[in-house]
């Protein structure tokens, strides 16, 4: 359903447009400077004001004479007049004793080069404005509204599943659309829901525009690449041009993938910020969104798009129909690196005392790029001592340049800080692993992942509607057990367990001002303030309602839920030590380390752990209450202790 859009063209015009109507005013300001009110005279009246003596001023060139004459009211006019062959005209301005001055002869020849200076300056401003910035790019003018997208031929396409490495479950999720690309038909008849937008998301170079590449190849598609932030011009209108023309060329050549590489560039959330919108980026969102609606996926279609920051997008980007499909492409953990080291060391050769999965130990965090840019350092220092293969030294020294390239600071994480990682993390397990209310620890890594330096993942047994004090209790406990781990083994704690603190701090205050599970207290539901700032429960708007003295005692319910929490998480890691510090060291060599290898480092039968004084039998388990918009049972969700 090609819609065939009548603005597409005048999108080139309305720029044109704009600069010819500068020179254009140009034009008209420089000939119209000289342009003074005056009069023409006759010859013979001319005669009559000199021998009146009422002219004055007078300039005699040789076809014109111009001064300025008094009129009747006594004013002075300027004026001109032919002039005539009149030999006595010098005499009688003697005469009538006018001032008179004259103009050389400026020849025909003269006036004509005069004008063309005129005209050959113009056409070298518009030369200037419009050819000229397009002659270096190889385009013409009327070229800058169609897309830079560059074309992959299918016939040329060599990248496959096989060049990318270490992101099985990606690849496994794009399987789906290569079938469907390969024979759109056979996949409807058989009643696949049809693909339209998938967004890869991770950190960059984890290899997204490989995967899509990758994918093209696979399903022999042509493949039409993008940078969002091309489509971000000066000029409002441009961007959303260069969508529309991508999205026709893609069209002609269907099946074909499109791949817009930085979606955040164009696709972050509208009207957020201060000062408004960025009316030349909401427009070319826009019009990508009409794209994305208006193409059916049965023309053989695919959008694609990379982020690293899949939640700035605009919600509208991935409503269902748009990027409805959300494929992770994680950095790569211990294996994940080995393979890639493999599929980029096939360019080289490698000397016997190579062993990959070496290499791959000695780069946690790296990603993709960084271990195609080890493969190839090693491969010039090979080449530049002159050295038949790549041998273990030059991995080792690529290792090294790759690391201390200025760009990578950041992200490649030190020795120093991988210990404090793994303890922190270690905490966290120990303590879910050992509480009797929480859920199964399924794994701990220390590989980041977006924000995250490492993560604790528990997944709940059975869904759960209710969530009891103890299950509550424990859950402070194991979020304070990072921080309490660090304390532990450095003596020092970091910024690292900012977010625990934030989510403690979260349910500590709900169980105490929400949930009744205070003993001080009792059962009582203060008025819910979520939406205004609460801060230990002296926001403004309960100003009123409490007491200084109920205020007091819910901030000191909060406090010493949050205190004990800490003392017993604390307890709980000494009191393990041993069991603690392997799982650090295994953690450390492992990066991940999975439920069963956890339960075998701690003796398989989960140690009991003594509750905190705090919960009596009777009150251990307390319904949340049943109001409609009742807090979402949290013990559900997987849990993810940063
Ligand atoms: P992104 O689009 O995620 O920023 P790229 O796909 O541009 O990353 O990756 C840059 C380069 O790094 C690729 O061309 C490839 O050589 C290498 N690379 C990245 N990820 C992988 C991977 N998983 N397997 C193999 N090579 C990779
Ligand atoms: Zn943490």
């Amino acid at each position: 359903m090609k819609k065939k859009n009548p603005n597409n063209r005048k999108i080139i015009s309305v720029g044109q447009i704009v600069s010819w109507l500068i020179v254009f005013l140009v034009a008209v300001w420089l000939f119209n400077k000289p342009a003074v009110k005056e009069t023409t005279l006759g010859y013979s009246e001319f005669k009559q004001k000199v021998a009146a003596a009422e002219v004055s001023d007078l300039t005699v060139a040789p076809g014109e004479i111009s001064g300025t004459y008094k009129n009747s009211e006594g004013k002075l006019v300027p004026f001109t007049t032919v002039r005539m062959e009149d030999p006595n005209l010098v005499q009688e301005l003697s005469t009538a004793k006018v001032k008179f001055k004259a103009q050389p002869d400026r020849s025909w020849v003269g006036n004509v080069l005069f004008n063309l200076l005129w005209i050959v300056l113009l056409i070298g401003l518009w030369w200037f404005i419009f050819i000229r910035p397009q002659r270096s790019d190889g385009k013409s003018a009327m070229n800058f509204a169609r897309s830079k997208a560059k074309l992959q031929d299918p016939s040329q396409q060599t990248v496959t599943f096989k060049d990318v490495a270490g992101c099985d479950e990606a690849k496994e999720e794009l399987q789906d659309v290569i079938k469907f690309l390969k024979n759109p038909k056979k996949f409807q008849k058989l009643g696949g829901k049809l693909p339209k937008g998938v967004l890869l998301y991770g950190a960059p170079g984890t290899g997204k525009t490989l995967l899509a590449k990758a994918v093209a190849g696979e399903a022999g598609v042509s493949f039409f690449s993008a940078s969002a932030s091309e489509f971000v011009e000066m000029f409002v209108g441009v961007g959303a041009a260069r969508v529309r023309d991508l999205f026709d060329q893609a069209k002609k050549n269907a099946p074909a993938i499109i791949f817009i590489d930085e979606l955040d560039a164009v696709g972050r959330r509208r009207f957020a910020g201060i000062g408004g919108g960025h009316d030349e980026r909401e427009q070319t969102l826009n019009q990508l969104l009409i794209e994305l609606d208006g193409f059916e996926s049965k023309q053989g279609i695919i959008l694609m798009a990379s982020t690293n920051r899949p939640d700035v997008l605009d919600p509208a980007l991935i409503r269902p129909g748009r990027f409805d499909r959300h494929v992770s492409v994680p950095a790569p953990d211990l294996k994940g690196r080995e393979e890639i080291l493999h599929v980029h060391a096939k360019k080289v050769k490698l000397s016997d005392d190579v062993d990959l999965k070496q290499v791959a130990k000695g780069t946690p965090g790296f990603v993709g790029a960084d271990l195609a840019n080890v493969i190839n350092e090693a491969a010039i220092l090979a080449a530049r001592a002159d050295k038949e293969a790549v041998e273990k030294s030059d991995l080792d020294e690529a290792v090294e340049r790759v690391l201390a390239g200025p760009q990578k600071k950041s992200r490649i994480i030190s020795k120093h800080e991988q210990q404090i990682i793994a303890a922190h993390e270690s905490g966290h397990t120990i303590v879910a692993r050992l509480t009797n209310h929480s859920d199964p620890v399924h794994k701990v890594t220390i590989i980041p992942r977006g924000q995250a330096l490492g993560y604790t993942l528990q997944l709940p047994l059975e869904d759960k509607f209710l969530t009891s004090k103890s299950e509550l209790l424990d859950k402070l406990c194991i979020l304070l057990a990072g921080r309490a781990a660090e304390e532990i083994v450095f003596g020092e704690i970091t910024s690292g367990a900012s977010d625990d603190l934030n989510k403690t701090m979260a349910y500590a205050r709900k169980m105490v001002m929400e949930l009744g599970m205070s003993e001080k207290l009792g059962p009582i539901a203060l008025p819910n303030g979520e939406d205004s700032e609460v801060f230990l429960g002296r926001d403004l708007s309960r100003h009123n309602t409490l007491s200084e003295e109920l205020a007091r005692t819910i901030d000191e319910e909060i406090l010493h839920l949050i205190k004990t929490s800490y003392d017993r998480a604390k307890q709980i890691i000494i009191s393990h030590r041993e069991a603690f510090d392997k799982l650090v060291a295994t953690l450390l060599e492992k990066e991940v380390v999975e439920a069963s290898e956890i339960d075998e480092i701690l003796g398989l039968k989960p140690v009991v752990v003594e509750e905190q004084p705090q919960p009596s039998p009777t009150d251990s388990v307390k319904p949340e209450p049943k109001a409609p918009k009742a807090t979402k049972p949290e013990a559900q969700q997987a849990d993810l202790f940063e």
